[in-house]
């Protein structure tokens, strides 16, 4: 996780600052194991479960779920992980709040596809191309599984959209998010 987030923090800060914004990065990031270690403006976390808490600027994860969705995914996981509850944080920054929650959800997946794309073409990153097939097949089966909130269908999108959305972003960078 500790590499997913520096390079985060390199990249959103040399978006930021090419727009000649100041960036300030996300302020923690806070791994728990049970239900109930970490609150978010007073609710509760549930395991098997990632959130970027605005009240606080924080991200918190499940660390066994996200180790287990990782061995099942593959390498690219922790990246597209952090880098979506990453993207909220700089949606809270950039004061981006759509209409409905699916398109801030799927958004952010457009941006974590952003973030690991460009870092891949920058030569911060080495991903072989095996890993984004294992990971995109990964998605689709995370998908299906129940005990995944994370991932599950409902407002976040489909694992299908969010992996159109994710592949987007990967392929095209930012130009793909709609950030206006
Ligand atoms: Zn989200």
């Amino acid at each position: 996780m500790g590499d997913a987030v520096n390079i985060a923090e390199d990249y959103w800060g040399a978006q930021f600052k090419a727009s000649g914004q100041q960036f300030r990065p996300i302020r923690r990031i806070v791994p728990y194991q049970r239900e109930g270690e970490v609150a978010c403006g007073g609710q509760a976390l549930p395991r098997n479960n990632a959130v970027y808490c605005s009240r606080g600027d924080f991200i918190a994860y499940d660390v066994n779920w996200s180790v287990a969705a990782f061995r099942q995914v593959g390498d690219a996981f922790v990246f597209y992980l952090l880098g979506h509850e990453y993207a909220h944080g700089i949606q809270a920054r950039l004061g981006i709040r759509s209409n409905f929650t699916i398109q801030q959800e799927l958004q952010a997946d457009c941006m974590a596809g952003a973030y690991l794309g460009d870092s891949v073409r920058s030569g911060v990153l080495k991903l072989d191309t095996g890993d984004l097939d294992e990971f995109r097949e990964g998605l689709l089966a995370v998908g299906d599984d129940p005990d995944q909130p994370w991932f599950a269908e409902g407002s976040h999108g489909t694992a299908e959209q969010r992996t159109d959305s994710f592949f987007r972003g990967y392929e095209n960078s930012l130009d793909a998010c709609d950030l206006g």
